[in-house]
């Protein structure tokens, strides 16, 4: 059993399912104003700051492995 299969698009506040991750990050800056952390790098935004985190280290790393091969 995988535990990956869980990235529906669930507010966590209301638990109001969303098509895509788009729709859930509208749906909960505008319903629960809740602060969108956005990636500086390429503008991604996330429901979690910690999500964000997670997306700049994988960034950084795919950065570094480039820089490696080259
Ligand atoms: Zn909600
Ligand atoms: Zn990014």
């Amino acid at each position: 059993m995988k535990f990956f299969g869980r990235n529906d698009n669930t507010c966590d506040k209301c638990k109001q399912k969303f098509k895509t991750h788009e729709e859930l990050i509208r749906h909960a800056r505008h319903d629960h104003h809740h602060v969108i952390p956005k990636c500086a790098e390429c503008g991604k935004e996330f429901i979690h700051e910690k999500d964000r985190l997670h997306h700049a280290k994988e960034e950084r790393q795919k950065k570094l492995s480039k820089r490696g091969i080259d």
